[in-house]
């Protein structure tokens, strides 16, 4: 991942931070005109939650990506060799992200077919390649589509298969969805919102703890993200 920010990448991203900001301002101008039952008032509250939270994830992505190598290499270093169990983490992102699913009626399914793993990969690190890769296995579905999450130990290494039966992605843009900002002609189309960060961010994470990241899908029906990470401790 290059060092430095362009500056139209920068005027992009500063425009996308303008709609969940207008959101809301516009929510918090409604609950000061105070003329509103108990039932809205929560719904504008759960609104103003969910935007600023998807305001703070933009603006943790765009520090990410401005952070110099330099910068990331000294912080993995007083990471102090911290590890962290696989599948607890994937069950706890699943059940975060579950009113994402539930609104989309999307099922997600976890096969454990393995014991307890821990990767040598912190716990925030991990946070960022699942709850993105999740979350895009949802977003990019069809309304009541699927989401299967497979865990296996295939040697010295932990193998999460992220399957989804969504919109998928055309061979020739394969390659080019781990770019930063790239964002498929398919999502642009569909006005499916998202900075196009997030994947280069999980390549970026994965690659610097020795992991591998891999994606295949067939247009207009499936993808699976397979993310291979190396196993610190393995119990039966
Ligand atoms: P964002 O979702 O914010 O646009 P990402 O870096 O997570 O950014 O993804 C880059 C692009 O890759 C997305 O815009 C989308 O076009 C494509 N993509 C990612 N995951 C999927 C998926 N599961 N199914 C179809 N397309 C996907």
């Amino acid at each position: 991942m290059s060092d430095n920010l362009d500056l139209s990448s920068v005027t992009t991203i500063v425009h996308d931070l303008k709609t969940p900001i207008t959101s809301i301002m516009g929510f918090i101008e409604l609950l000061q005109k105070d003329d509103h039952d108990e039932e809205k008032r929560q719904s504008f509250y759960n609104i103003i939650a969910t935007e600023s939270a998807r305001l703070l994830k933009m603006v943790n992505d765009v520090l990410y990506v401005s952070r110099t190598s330099e910068q990331k290499s000294k912080e993995n270093k007083t990471e102090n060799n911290e590890s962290c169990n696989i599948g607890v983490q994937i069950h706890k992102y699943v059940k975060e992200l579950a009113p994402l699913a539930e609104k989309r009626n999307i099922n997600v399914d976890i096969n454990m077919n393995a014991g307890n793993i821990y990767v040598s990969v912190p716990e925030s690190k991990v946070a960022r390649i699942l709850t993105n890769i999740i979350e895009n296995a949802i977003k990019y579905n069809r309304e009541s589509g699927k989401v299967f999450i497979d865990v296996s130990e295939e040697g010295s290494s932990v193998i999460i298969r992220i399957r989804d039966t969504g919109v998928g992605i055309a061979s020739e843009e394969l390659d080019k969805v781990f770019d930063k900002f790239y964002r498929s002609s398919t999502s642009k189309k569909m006005n499916i919102d998202g900075t196009g960060l997030g994947l280069a961010i999980a390549k970026d994470i994965v690659e610097s703890y020795g992991g591998e990241i891999k994606v295949e899908s067939e247009l207009g029906k499936c993808t699976e993200f397979m993310i291979s990470l190396p196993i610190s401790k393995f119990e039966e």
